[in-house]
């Protein structure tokens, strides 16, 4: 396909796709799929190797959160099951982010529910960080607490943060469909504050909320003008008890190709799939390593991943590699540019479902609405396990 050919010709010139050319990879029929992972996974390559990043989720502080994110199970009014508990003290965070690093993870991302930090939750965060940068040599923390007022980036940074996490989510126009109680550019301002305060700025979407393509591809160019050297791709985990439960439109098709124009239009940077990676990739996740060069090991915020181990396996049988703490995530041009994570760098953060069907009806083509599939809430499993719980964590 000449699409191809033109989009990987961009992607290894870090050149910028046309709106219709990112439209166009999410048109494209079950029988092109392949040629797409394809080509995308040339992209990867040539930027990443076939080295796979683990992240590692630390739920500091679950649920009870004053903001209305319908996507969320941890928002204003929702009757999702999920654990609930104030700021875990700092040797309790350090012990769970001991778990997932010695599962295999180079980052821990420290993760609290809520608008956004008062300085005191700054504090009570820096000591958290010290604790685990104290235990742990060369691991890279990245935290992700809402919303930034002036001068606490740089606290975190001070505190030795190397990064910082706040999603776009959605487009610009559709944002207030999706959360009334703060606003798009409220989110792209704390993206903003964590770049300059020399944080490697990490922002991402949620796909399946019910969005167009024209939304998705809206959200993926404005990322790539924020410029994070992270993009963490949720698909929406459709939490019973929140607004958007009855959400089920992604099939395991529809996600890959999601991944591959996000590649596409952010060739260089750190491709994350975040939430709902088992819940509608499903038996499709080896092919997604092809195009995402980094995931979370074992569970999320406030649901249940596959068991880490499922991880590792899918990772070797797949013919990839786990990026060590010796190896540099960013390719050269980047990582020497200063971001902090290339230099030694919903349910996947708070603004990101903190945050899983059938196959589709159709397998021969796809079209730029999705078909609505059946509920599979066999498929969500609220997290019962690790932090919070008296039981061992999945690493
Ligand atoms: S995404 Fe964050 S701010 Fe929004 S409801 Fe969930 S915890 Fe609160």
């Amino acid at each position: 396909m000449d699409l191809l050919t033109t989009l990987v010709d961009k992607g290894l010139r870090r050149e910028l796709p046309t709106r219709e050319e990112a439209l166009a990879v999410l048109a494209t029929s079950d029988d092109d799929l392949l040629d797409v992972v394809a080509a995308a996974g040339k992209v990867r390559r040539t930027w990443f190797g076939r080295r796979v990043k683990l992240n590692y989720l630390v739920n500091l502080k679950s649920g009870l959160c004053p903001e209305d994110c319908s996507y969320c199970s941890q928002r204003l009014g929702s009757t999702a099951g999920i654990l609930k508990y104030s700021w875990l003290k700092p040797d309790e965070a350090s012990k769970a982010a001991a778990a997932g690093l010695s599962g295999g993870a180079k980052r821990v991302c420290l993760v609290a529910s809520g608008r956004g930090p008062t300085d005191r939750d700054v504090d009570r965060v820096a000591g958290t960080i010290k604790a685990i940068k104290d235990q742990n040599e060369g691991v890279e923390v990245c935290a992700c607490l809402g919303l930034l007022s002036d001068g606490q980036a740089e606290r975190l940074r001070e505190a030795g943060a190397d990064a910082y996490n706040h999603n776009l989510n959605t487009s610009e126009a559709t944002y207030g469909d999706i959360t009334t109680t703060h606003t798009y550019a409220d989110r792209v301002d704390t993206v903003n504050k964590a770049h300059a305060a020399g944080l490697s700025a990490c922002s991402g979407l949620i796909a399946g909320m019910g969005e167009s393509d024209e939304d998705l591809v809206d959200v993926v160019f404005s990322l790539r003008e924020l410029d994070p050297d992270s993009v963490p791709v949720n698909f929406l985990i459709p939490f019973e008890g929140t607004p958007l439960a009855k959400e089920w439109n992604l099939t395991p098709q529809r996600c890959l190709r999601i991944l591959a124009m996000v590649r596409f239009v952010c060739p260089d940077v750190e491709v994350r799939i975040a939430g709902g990676r088992e819940v509608h990739l499903r038996t499709m996740q080896p092919l997604a390593l092809h195009l995402a060069n980094s995931i979370f090991l074992g569970d999320y915020l406030t649901s249940e991943g596959q068991a880490g181990k499922a991880d590792l396996d899918m990772i070797a049988d797949a013919g990839f590699e786990v990026e060590g703490t010796d190896q540099v995530t960013l390719p050269e041009h980047r990582a020497s540019a200063g971001g902090g994570c290339g230099s030694h760098e919903s349910d996947g953060g708070c603004g990101s479902q903190g945050v899983c069907g059938s196959a589709p009806a159709s397998t021969t083509t796809a079209t730029s609405t999705t078909t609505a599939q059946e509920a599979r809430t066999d498929l969500v499993a609220v997290r019962r396990r690790g932090t919070g719980t008296d039981l061992a964590p999945n690493a």
